[in-house]
């Protein structure tokens, strides 16, 4: 509610369709209220720029990724965000991939007061590569994979190697 209606001059931006919506209309609405005073037979229009070019409205993304620092784009974009997968094993692929599971050996290194030993095997610690890939319970588990894609000799040690072979 505005703060001349009695309110403290937030938008309900539930009212909104998106954050582009808002945006949008902010800006419609803060450039009618400063004052640019045109000669009577000038046509008054707005647009948008960006990195020197002109459009004719405004966009969100455009303006969000000329803002944000740009990575390079990763090689491994493509296996972990595959068109149609499902979001929720992307998501951890995309966890695995940063090494980033919160393996035995990662939270004992944090200081918590836990053994750092493999969950399944017990002999070597836990880490994102001994749990997926070098564990003897992982190793059955690829083993039987490979057997039922007819592939019965693939074979990689470490992470990298795994994308490798994807
Ligand atoms: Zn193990």
């Amino acid at each position: 509610m505005a703060k001349e209606e009695g309110g403290m001059g937030l938008r309900n931006l539930m009212a909104y369709q998106d954050l582009e919506t808002f945006v949008s209309h902010f800006m419609r609405h803060h450039l009618t209220i400063i004052d640019l005073s045109l000669p009577s037979n000038t046509l008054d229009t707005y647009e948008w720029e960006l990195n020197g070019v002109k459009h004719a409205s405004f966009a969100l993304s455009l303006t969000w990724d000329t803002m944000r620092p740009l990575e390079d784009k990763k090689q491994w974009t493509e296996l972990i965000w595959l068109k149609g997968s499902v979001p929720k094993h992307s998501f951890n692929m995309w966890i695995a991939n940063a090494d980033r599971f919160p393996t035995r050996a990662r939270l004992a290194s944090w200081g918590f007061q836990i053994t750092a030993t493999c969950c399944l095997c017990s002999r070597h610690d836990e880490t994102r590569d001994h749990l997926l890939i070098q564990c003897e319970f992982s190793l059955d588990v690829w083993l039987q994979v490979s057997l039922r894609f007819n592939h019965p000799n693939v074979r990689f040690h470490n992470w990298s190697e795994l994308l490798s072979w994807l």
